[in-house]
């Protein structure tokens, strides 16, 4: 396992206005970075750092669950957003958004109501379900990710308040929806989507 803090994908100011330099320098550098710096003083021997991320957030409990977690989500999170809005998805993906919510906007809706009703910290997740083959909305408390329940994550947001809180105060619901107005990385989420249904895009 690599221990190094991964590189944003973008420039520190890029979100701008939709979340701001300070907010992504701290949000990356001290958070992400503080999550990173404990579970790698928590990781001990050398089995568990030959180990990916992943495996050693599937069999980590309690303290070392919530660090591996937060750095996997974080990791996750920032390939999430988009530094310029995408088009929205056509093809296999479309279809399957259509399949499983009835279109994009009831996705949007309930996206923005997981993120906005999961009380307290935690993440709004677009997921693959390999047992119903559908997509679906999903929140998380704290860390928790859904490879814990067997579904594939494809997109994430971070509601913690360290997200958002510089530019938003106390609107959470102003963050969600400028995301998923102007600023999800729908390219990421197909590349995901493919990975887990094996399925190229048309
Ligand atoms: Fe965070």
């Amino acid at each position: 396992m690599d221990f190094e803090l991964e590189p944003l994908p973008f420039a520190n100011d890029a979100l701008e206005p939709f979340i701001g330099a300070e907010t992504v320098t701290i949000h990356h550098e001290k958070h992400h970075g503080g999550y990173l710096k404990k579970l790698d003083a928590a990781l001990d021997n050398e089995e568990a750092r030959s180990q990916s991320l992943t495996d050693v957030m599937l069999v980590s409990e309690g303290a070392q669950f919530n660090l591996a977690a937060q750095v996997w989500n974080h990791n996750f999170y920032w390939q999430s957003l988009s530094a310029t809005t995408q088009a929205v998805p056509d093809g296999t993906f479309a279809a399957l958004i259509d399949q499983s919510f009835g279109g994009v906007d009831e996705f949007k809706r309930r996206f923005a109501d997981a993120a906005a009703n999961e009380f307290g910290s935690g993440w709004a997740w677009l997921v693959w379900n390999p047992g119903s083959q559908r997509l679906e909305v999903s929140s998380t408390t704290d860390a928790v990710n859904p490879l814990v329940n067997g579904n594939i994550p494809l997109l994430t947001l971070d509601v913690w308040e360290h997200a958002y809180y510089l530019d938003y105060r106390q609107d959470r619901p102003g963050y969600i929806s400028a995301f998923l107005d102007a600023h999800v990385n729908w390219e990421f989420a197909e590349q995901n989507l493919v990975a887990a249904t094996k399925v190229l895009p048309p």
